[in-house]
């Protein structure tokens, strides 16, 4: 399997945008088989270049990301990558799960600080990490790995100090080793063009920045996923959310719609690729491909 940070340079002196698949390791065995069965099958279709698999609070789903990890490389042959965080983990514990990352010959990792369980704020685990920047460190002097980092266009929710300091922080995490970023959810291009530019015009930043896009399925998720990191709905998006309310079937279809103009900007303008989060359904994602004409 190929590092990501290869394919990244390959797409860009092709001059060919990359695609990307987010995955969340299931909670149920039906929920594997759904995502490795069809989900996974309907989306290969489109030749992603990569595929990833979030981890989960506090680090529990460890051993099914690595799982799922796996079976995506082994069983569909695509390049996959773990989110791995430093929430509740020793650096021991990190080492543990690199280890056994490298034996199943998983080459990407995406070194994240990881959300605390609800309700509770991040703390640093004794013998653990307080920021993914100190990860990203740890997994470069374990090599064998390309490693990818979190960006927030309206810069983090919890950097009280304002997104132009929670940037120099993303910076700080490219210097450490990171070989790209994958950015938070995002409805208005702006952030993403002023994230990039800045990070690239003023801190020198010149690793991919590829943005995160989320093709909406319902309003009360969206509001929720939004209210959680932070991100900023346009008034027109939250108008026709408003309008849709719980048809569920109309919100999904201007949720392709919007997206599908959301990517169409983003690639007129130079971003290196797109990494869809799938929320484990290939509907919507494979829709958006389809209008792009991309594969
Ligand atoms: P960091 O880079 O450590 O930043 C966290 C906060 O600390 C920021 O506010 C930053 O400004 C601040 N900070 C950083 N360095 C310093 C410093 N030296 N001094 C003071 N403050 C500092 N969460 C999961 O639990 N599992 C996942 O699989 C997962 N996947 C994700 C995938 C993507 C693409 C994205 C965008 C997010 C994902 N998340 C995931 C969420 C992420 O873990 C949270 O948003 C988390 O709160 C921040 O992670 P980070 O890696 O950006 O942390």
């Amino acid at each position: 399997m190929r590092y990501i940070r290869d394919i990244l340079a390959e797409k860009h002196a092709l001059a060919r945008p990359m695609i990307s698949f987010e995955f969340f390791s299931p909670k149920t065995d039906e929920g594997d088989r759904t995502l490795l069965e069809k989900t996974i099958p309907t989306l290969a279709a489109f030749k992603p270049d990569f595929c990833s698999v979030t981890y989960g609070a506090g680090g529990t789903t460890q051993d099914k990301t690595l799982m799922i990890t796996d079976r995506i490389q082994r069983q569909h042959n695509i390049v996959a990558m773990s989110h791995l965080t430093c929430v509740g983990a020793t650096q021991e514990h990190i080492r543990g799960v690199l280890d056994q990352a490298h034996g199943h010959g998983i080459k990407n990792i995406l070194a994240l600080r990881g959300d605390p369980p609800p309700g509770e704020g991040f703390k640093r685990e004794p013998g653990g990490f307080e920021f993914a920047k100190e990860l990203v460190e740890f997994i470069r002097e374990h090599s064998g790995f390309s490693v990818g980092v979190a960006g927030f266009p309206e810069g983090h929710i919890d950097c009280m100090e304002g997104k132009h300091v929670d940037w120099q922080r993303v910076k700080m995490k490219v210097d450490a080793g990171a070989d790209f970023v994958i950015t938070q959810l995002f409805f208005d291009n702006a952030f993403y063009f002023e994230f990039r530019d800045y990070m690239a015009d003023k801190l020198g930043v010149h690793v991919p920045i590829i943005p995160g896009i989320l093709p909406i399925l319902s309003a009360s998720q969206i509001i929720k996923f939004t209210k959680l990191c932070g991100a900023h709905m346009p008034a027109e998006l939250l108008a026709r959310l408003e309008k849709f309310g719980a048809d569920d079937e109309a919100t999904a279809a201007y949720g392709v719609e919007y997206a599908t103009r959301q990517c169409e900007s983003l690639l007129k303008s130079g971003a290196p690729g797109l990494h869809f989060y799938t929320l484990n359904k290939s509907k919507s994602t494979k829709r958006i491909l389809q209008n792009l004409k991309l594969r």
